[in-house]
């Protein structure tokens, strides 16, 4: 099957309808709150939440990058 042909069945399937069969009760990693996932995958309870976690782990990532350029600094100058 193209994946073409699986649009057209995506364009089928009313998921809203079926809505129960594919939600899964989750918990948001961001604030905690239970959520019903549409997918399986879903981490997070709401646009909101997603953008939370994306800053989060920019801040961590510049955290990181901080501390990794201090210590070559500390490398550089320490002869
Ligand atoms: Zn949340």
């Amino acid at each position: 099957m193209s994946r073409k042909d699986f649009a057209a069945i995506d364009a089928a399937i009313d998921y809203t309808a079926d809505r129960h069969k594919y939600s899964t009760h989750k918990t948001c990693v961001v604030c905690g709150t239970p959520f019903e996932a549409i997918r399986s995958d879903a981490e997070v309870c709401s646009h909101k939440c997603t953008q939370r976690r994306y800053r989060k782990r920019l801040q961590a990532r510049l955290a990181l990058e901080a501390a990794a350029a201090r210590e070559e600094l500390d490398n550089a100058t320490r002869h």
